[in-house]
């Protein structure tokens, strides 16, 4: 951020009084310019014992295969932001079943929530956002062409999960290419 969206003046970085971190401060209008983490929203659709993944028609990770999900808009409920991506990437109908995996992806800002979601019918096509949309089962998922870390984790415990059939809330620190399994 470079100039103030408030009034258009250049931006200073400075830590205000009372704070501990550096802002964007605009001096001419007194405006603090708070940068926070981005919420990302999506599904895990299962059809039967296979889930539902796309294959990314943009950047970043173009080509490579991933769970639909997508930056939550103003004005919408995590659920909605969810089944909103799964409409748009898929054109898949889902029904959410609970919330399953929470990531702090550290080192880009961004919280992402994916929802296990259950789909009554197969039906499901391609978009802009993807080149191809498939379901597979465990042993043909495309485990060296997901776009994600966060999507291999999700898959991951989701089949993990499967063999008890109880899928508890995930909670999830990510570092780079690090991540911490609590
Ligand atoms: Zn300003």
């Amino acid at each position: 951020m470079k100039y103030c969206s408030n009034c258009a003046a250049e931006l200073h970085i400075a830590i205000p009084e009372g704070d501990n971190l550096p802002r964007h401060i605009c001096r001419q209008c007194d405006t603090i310019h708070y940068q926070n983490p981005k919420i990302i929203a999506g599904c895990l659709p299962v059809y039967q014992d296979k889930v539902l993944l796309c294959r990314r028609a943009i950047e970043p990770r173009l080509g490579f295969w991933t769970l639909p999900a997508g930056f939550m808009e103003n004005n919408e409920s995590t659920q909605q932001a969810a089944l909103r991506e799964t409409r748009e990437e898929a054109n898949a109908e889902v029904r959410l079943l609970s919330l399953y995996t929470m990531t702090s992806i550290i080192h880009v800002n961004q919280v992402q929530l994916i929802y296990l979601a259950e789909m009554d019918k197969p039906e499901f096509s391609t978009s802009n956002e993807s080149l191809e949309v498939e379901l597979f089962a465990e042993d043909e998922i495309p485990w060296e062409e997901l776009a994600f870390h966060t999507i291999r984790n999700a898959l991951q415990y989701y089949f993990e999960d499967r063999k008890t059939g109880t899928f508890p809330l995930r909670q999830i620190e990510l570092q780079g290419t690090r991540y911490n399994r609590p």
